[in-house]
């Protein structure tokens, strides 16, 4: 599971702060120069850890937390509280309109997860009495149609495609049938690359001023680490994004991606994949990151 390393080297250093009863400024000196270890060792951003230890250390050495009866619990507690505000200080959610339909542009390199988690928004969608309607964009791989043609069975979703056709005419038409037939959510499955190319951006530009979507979210395999990162950043910088799924938290990766995103793109992680099933999405919330990172 993410952040396994990151909780060991934190729970390290805190043990040793607890052992010391009072504290003084090295104490916290030396606790900080091991955060930021174990934050530079899980592929964390440097600017942004250099920017946590800043604001942690400016907490962590006052006179309310060095007198206080239990100096290394408030420490812990105002790392806790600085992790969440790294990761968002609100859930953020996706705003479904009140005129529908809601649509939701999904976008993202190749194997990131896209066509899967198309499906398990498709799935959580429903679970709240949402109709929403698939729609397959990515049309260079016939196989990424049947692909999304399978899992919107899966999540008893239908499916609009029309073969390999101009994506900005399948956007199009599929926002009109889901006016026809009452889809109150259309998803939009767009084409991936291995790299971020000025065509892929394009077509995508493209089908953006067509239909202009409520949210255009950036699905990024956590696995990455920072290449995630840069990702987002370029994504968000050409295309303009509303926010990330985060996928694969479920492997074994370091996480660093999870604490960087917002920080670095000012763009917050929405939903978390965490495994390969449908049901495997969990809304992000910063509170219980943070609790799990923390142990
Ligand atoms: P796309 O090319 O972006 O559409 O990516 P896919 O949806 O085809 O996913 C690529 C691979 O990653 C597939 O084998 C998925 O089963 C797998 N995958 C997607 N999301 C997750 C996740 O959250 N956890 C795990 N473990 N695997 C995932």
């Amino acid at each position: 599971m993410a952040f396994e390393g990151l909780s060991d080297k934190l729970a390290a250093a805190f043990k040793k702060l607890k052992s010391k009863g009072r504290l003084n400024e090295d104490d916290i000196k030396v606790a900080m120069r091991e955060v930021r270890l174990a934050l530079l060792e899980a592929d964390v951003n440097y600017k942004v850890v250099k920017d946590f230890v800043k604001d942690v250390s400016a907490r962590a050495v006052g006179a309310d937390v060095l007198e206080s009866l239990t100096p290394a619990q408030q420490v812990i507690k105002i790392v806790n509280e600085e992790l969440c505000r790294l990761m968002g200080s609100e859930n953020a959610r996706i705003n479904i309109p009140s005129k529908p339909p809601c649509i939701i542009m999904m976008c993202g390199l190749q194997g990131s997860g896209k066509t899967t988690h198309s499906a398990k928004l498709a799935k959580h969608f429903r679970s709240q009495g949402h109709r929403p309607l698939l729609v397959a964009c990515d049309v260079y791989r016939p196989a990424a149609i049947d692909q999304l043609k399978v899992v919107g069975a899966k999540a008893e979703a239908p499916v609009f495609e029309l073969g390999q056709i101009d994506p900005v005419q399948i956007a199009q038409k599929a926002v009109a049938h889901a006016k026809d037939h009452g889809n109150d959510i259309v998803i939009l499955d767009t084409a991936g690359r291995l790299h971020i190319d000025e065509e892929l951006m394009n077509e995508l530009k493209n089908i953006k001023s067509a239909v202009s979507p409520n949210e255009i979210l950036l699905v990024v395999d956590s696995m990455t680490g920072q290449d995630a990162v840069n990702v987002a950043q370029s994504f968000d910088e050409t295309l303009g994004i509303d926010g990330v799924i985060l996928t694969k938290l479920d492997g074994d990766t370091r996480g660093g991606a999870a604490l960087s995103v917002l920080a670095v793109t000012g763009k917050p992680v929405k939903f978390a994949g965490i495994g390969e099933k449908l049901e495997d999405l969990e809304p992000f919330h910063p509170e219980r990151m943070a609790s799990r990172i923390l142990g």
